[in-house]
């Protein structure tokens, strides 16, 4: 058996297993240590691995019957749709030079999420998207037709797993108190242990390079218990792109959601502490399942200044989302005039009630600061645009089941600082 010299985590002098106690002694320091605590403080980290089963089940010779595939020699995007539906422009870049194409392999969807939003609440959805914004840049003020509505299904891969987490963290509490002339400051280390597990079903991520993953991440979440399994005829009238994204590549991004997920959760369960700290973290998921699925999306792109910009609106719930750029001097000019407003209004106050002076004026001056970037914020919230999302919690259902859960007192430090009276008494 190997022995390990661990060191005393208050003083770093070696550790001393002792058989009568079943702790661990620093003879140096006095302190005694659980064995617990001392395999916690030395845990080593290992770089979780995740193995997703993907899926393998091509299109059968039914479905390329029943199929028409296209090519856009505009954009080079891959689309399938149903035989009987013609495809005239490419859903992606608007091109009219999209050429049929034959179905040749690719993964078959298993599920299919239907379009709930009609065209009609799909462009009044984009037309009421120009009212009352006020940082929206002045190209969008007029001139906002759409020439076509596209109707479009995104394939995406829904990422199942049952992830394992253990995280230590370093906290401390921190007293201070004052005993004579002296403030005495004591800071408890302590040792925080979190694991726990955490299912996750559907995470979507996005299998089309064509949209950005901020577009299709915005546009979350779907309900997929309204999902129906994949027939060619479900995308009559629409078009879908083929994935063009492997599984294997997405799944960077689904693992990235599930750890940010447990870190997340597993820190929301430590209270108590003037300071935390990851000390070292180990996360591991099994039962990895891919599900490939078609999701609505009703895509429209308009051109401004040369440049296109798209909004999509998700097909089952109305949800917008753009890459619309927020107007940078409007929001100066909305920052400035809300500072003015605030402090103005703020310096009014201050002197009716005879308390204007430097320091209340530097106050106030602070608090109109946050309160026009308050205002600024809630503007640019306006505007919808497109975000990434960091984390996967809204996918597990049962949240975060704690196993371990403890917090242990390691050792304190007191540190004394003389204070400095600014009235010196005299003597008596
Ligand atoms: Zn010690
Ligand atoms: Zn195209």
């Amino acid at each position: 058996m190997a022995t390990v010299a661990y060191k005393c985590p208050n003083c770093a002098s070696p550790l001393t297993y002792d058989g009568v106690s079943g702790k661990m002694i620093c003879a140096a320091c006095d302190s005694q240590f659980d064995q617990e605590t001392i395999e916690a403080l030395n845990a080593p980290e290992e770089a979780g691995t995740v193995d997703f089963v993907a899926p393998t089940e091509e299109y059968t010779a039914s479905d390329a019957d029943q199929m028409q595939a296209y090519h856009c020699k505009s954009c080079g995007a891959e689309l399938v749709t149903e035989g009987t539906t013609t495809a005239t422009e490419c859903p992606y870049c608007g091109s009219p030079t999209i050429l049929p194409d034959r179905i040749d392999g690719g993964i078959r969807p298993e599920m299919v999420v239907p379009f709930i939003i009609t065209k009609d609440q799909a462009q009044q959805a984009f037309e009421g998207y120009f009212k009352g914004k006020k940082l929206l840049p002045n190209i969008f003020k007029k001139d906002n037709q759409i020439a076509e509505m596209r109707k479009l299904f995104v394939p995406y891969w829904l990422f199942d797993c049952d992830a394992e987490g253990d995280i230590i963290y370093n906290a401390e509490k921190k007293h201070t108190r004052r005993e004579g002339e002296w403030e005495v400051t004591t800071v408890e280390h302590y040792i925080v242990r979190r694991a726990g597990s955490m299912s996750f079903e559907n995470i979507p991520v996005d299998g089309s390079v064509k949209l950005d993953d901020k577009i299709t991440e915005s546009l979350e979440p779907y309900d997929f218990t309204k999902a129906v399994p994949f027939q060619p005829t479900v995308l009559s009238g629409a078009m879908a792109d083929h994935a063009d994204v492997d599984a294997d590549a997405c799944e960077k991004r689904a693992v990235e959601r599930v750890e940010s997920s447990m870190i997340n959760s597993l820190r929301n369960t430590v209270h108590g502490y003037n300071s935390v700290s990851v000390r070292s973290k180990n996360i591991s998921s099994s039962g990895g399942k891919v599900t490939p699925v078609l999701l609505p999306v009703w895509l429209i792109t308009t051109r401004k200044d040369d440049k296109v910009y798209t909004f999509a609106i998700n097909g089952q719930t109305g949800e917008l989302t753009c890459d619309v750029p927020t107007d940078k001097g409007k929001a100066f000019l909305w920052g400035a005039g809300a500072f003015a407003g605030i402090f103005g209004l703020a310096a009014l106050v201050l002197y009716l009630l005879k308390m204007l002076a430097s320091g209340t004026l530097l106050i106030a001056g602070i608090a109109s600061l946050f309160a026009a970037l308050v205002v600024v914020f809630l503007l640019i919230g306006q505007l919808k645009q497109a975000v990434s999302k960091s984390s996967a919690e809204g996918y597990s259902q049962e949240g975060c089941q704690l196993h371990v859960q403890y917090d242990r007192f390691l050792y304190a430090n007191t540190t004394r600082r003389k204070i400095e009276t600014q009235n010196k008494e005299a003597a008596a």
